[in-house]
């Protein structure tokens, strides 16, 4: 059977290393990508009869052009096309965690969420619900102690049955809300994206717009370079920065960073995380 490629991302911290050695054992080695000091490491392992490739991304928040670890890590979901993304979240600090998770959804990555870290979890009285996280996000959940390896092999058949589903398929990008000052713009801005082609080979049009109104400077420079619509994207998100300065003394990179965390937040209060001491509050 063919090689089935994943790629490993996750906050800084989270065990993805730990994950990483636990699924590959002493198969694997690091390079380096071109130019950087940014480490490549890449495993292989066999689950039943398929061969996976595991690419370890940089450790990130987000997936912006602040860092040059941001930057690999997106570049690679983006060329690579890896059959699977594993993101690796420590369980304890779910919220900050999922924020890395919502945007590899929003590139359109088929994703498998390690929750890791489930023993100090337990530890401190926190019970999560995987199912309804699962239900509500729309991906596979998998519970991991990376640390002692359990859960890995539930993770890795999780990978294996998510690649075998979303093979050849397109990837579907999520679209979340970014309100009433954003979304028709963003409207508007996917429209010229896709009349135009602009970058449309390696990003999903919503991603790309979405990064316009982050004032992301590798993707409005590849734009720039790509079709001159992009003045006219820069000019749309011009206006809009303008209105949220002088109406809501706001302006886009913090309306988007919002409206994720409230996303986020909406999912997480339909009762995915109980703490036990607020269960025996309620008793
Ligand atoms: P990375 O920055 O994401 O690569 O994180 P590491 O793999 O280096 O792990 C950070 C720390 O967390 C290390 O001390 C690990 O031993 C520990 N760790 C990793 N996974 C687990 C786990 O599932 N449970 C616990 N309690 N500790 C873990
Ligand atoms: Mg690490």
């Amino acid at each position: 059977s063919k090689e089935i490629k994943v790629a490993l991302a996750g906050n800084p911290n989270s065990g993805k290393t730990t994950a990483f050695n636990a699924i590959t054992g002493a198969r694997q080695h690091v390079g380096n990508y071109p130019g950087i000091t940014v480490d490549k490491k890449e495993g292989f392992t066999t689950v039943g009869d398929n061969k996976i490739h595991l690419i370890d991304l940089p450790g990130t928040y987000s997936l912006t052009a602040y860092t040059m670890e941001e930057i690999v890590a997106r570049n690679v979901v983006a060329d690579q096309r890896p059959d699977v993304v594993i993101d690796v979240l420590n369980a304890g600090a779910l919220e900050r965690n999922l924020y890395l998770a919502i945007q590899l959804m929003e590139m359109g990555a088929p994703i498998v969420l390690a929750l890791n870290m489930m023993d100090e979890a337990n530890k401190q009285g926190m019970k999560i619900d995987l199912n309804k996280l699962s239900e509500l996000l729309g991906v596979p959940v998998v519970e991991t102690v990376a640390r002692t390896g359990e859960g890995i092999p539930n993770l890795m058949e999780a990978t294996v049955k998510c690649a075998a589903e979303s093979q050849g398929k397109k990837w579907e990008p999520i679209s979340i809300s970014y309100g009433p000052d954003l979304d028709p713009a963003l409207d508007k801005m996917i429209s010229l994206i896709e009349q135009n082609n602009l970058l449309t080979d390696r990003y999903p049009a919503r991603w790309t717009a979405i990064k316009y109104f982050e004032s992301d400077d590798e993707i409005m420079q590849l734009g720039r370079e790509a079709h001159p619509v992009s003045a006219e994207l820069e000019e749309i998100v011009k206006n809009v920065a303008k209105h949220l300065e002088s109406t809501l003394a706001t302006y886009p990179e913090a309306v988007i960073a919002d409206y994720r965390y409230g996303y986020i937040t909406s999912i997480i209060r339909q009762g995915v995380v109980t703490r036990l001491d607020e269960a025996a509050d309620r008793v």
